[in-house]
């Protein structure tokens, strides 16, 4: 199998880009910070079925982690991420390093407002502007006609979204469904930090939301009902420490008290030092 090319500097993924558009192919984009799993590779799938070009990119982003997160050790397999995405079909792979995206005098930032102030972005201050800050870059350096992202990280994919629309992008931003493990376990680079143990207990966090699903199948509409449900399901978990388990409109991802519309179940939990999230969206 042939593998994808590679290209680390912005100015030659602009000059590839331009040369596509002006050969009348459009182009979607797959941003990733690597350590790739099926949940990248559907994404990938996606934009190939609808681009005809899509590049795919690897960069851990410093401007995303806090002062006290997982950079210096996020995992990364530059030869098996080549892998996956060569047999998915990318037409090409854009690995910038740090200084090519942030190079001295760099001092402009997307800052998202309320969409991104809940959830993750109440426990991880700064981190979807680092998110904004870095896919507009990559969809400017791509030229991207479409954007892929995962429900995995539903509130990354509103502050894109939101992005998308308000600073006028021309992007068209898509949204792909969660991939899970066959025991539930939605699909992160991060699992391969769990032990053993908070690997077997990690599945409660798809067991919960499920359980809040049937739940509001079954008539419920009190969210705190729900966020209790879920909190005391987690907390059986003895390597569990919850950060946030919230009810929120699916829209404004704001907390609600009654389910009368479209609404989010997400959850944040601490196994060990390693952060998990995970969501489910609730239909009425
Ligand atoms: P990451 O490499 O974690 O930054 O993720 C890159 C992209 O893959 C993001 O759009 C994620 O939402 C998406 N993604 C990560 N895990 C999954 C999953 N289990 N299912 C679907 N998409 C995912």
């Amino acid at each position: 199998m042939p593998i994808a090319p590679v290209i680390k500097e912005p100015e030659a993924l602009i000059t590839w880009a331009e040369e596509q558009h002006r050969g009348g192919h459009t182009i979607g984009v797959v941003p990733t910070m690597g350590y790739l799993h099926e949940g990248h590779v559907s994404l990938v799938r996606r934009a190939k079925a609808e681009c005809a070009r899509v590049v795919a990119s690897i960069f851990v982003n410093p401007t995303q982690f806090g002062p006290k997160e997982d950079l210096a050790r996020y995992p990364r397999d530059l030869g098996g991420d080549l892998a996956k995405l060569s047999a998915a079909g990318v037409d090409l792979v854009f690995v910038p390093e740090k200084e090519a995206m942030y190079p001295a005098g760099f001092d402009t930032y997307v800052v998202p407002g309320e969409i991104a102030s809940t959830l993750c972005g109440a426990s991880r201050p700064g981190h979807f502007r680092g998110v904004a800050t870095v896919v507009l870059m990559l969809l400017r350096m791509a030229r991207a006609d479409r954007a892929y992202f995962g429900e995995k990280d539903f509130q990354q994919l509103a502050v894109i979204r939101r992005m998308a629309k308000d600073l006028w992008l021309g992007v068209d931003v898509i949204g792909c469904p969660i991939v899970r493990e066959p025991d539930g376990l939605a699909m992160s680079s991060r699992n391969v930090y769990l032990s053993p143990r908070e690997r077997a207990q990690a599945v409660c966090l798809s067991q919960a939301l499920a359980a809040v699903a049937n739940r509001v199948a079954a008539g419920e509409r009190h969210a705190e009902a729900l966020r209790a449900l879920m909190r005391t399901m987690i907390e059986a978990a003895d390597t569990a420490r919850v950060d946030y388990v919230e009810v929120v409109d699916a829209l404004t991802l704001r907390p609600i008290t009654t389910l009368d519309r479209d609404a989010l179940a997400a959850v944040a939990v601490f196994f060990g030092k390693t952060r998990l999230i995970d969501n489910r969206q609730l239909h009425i």
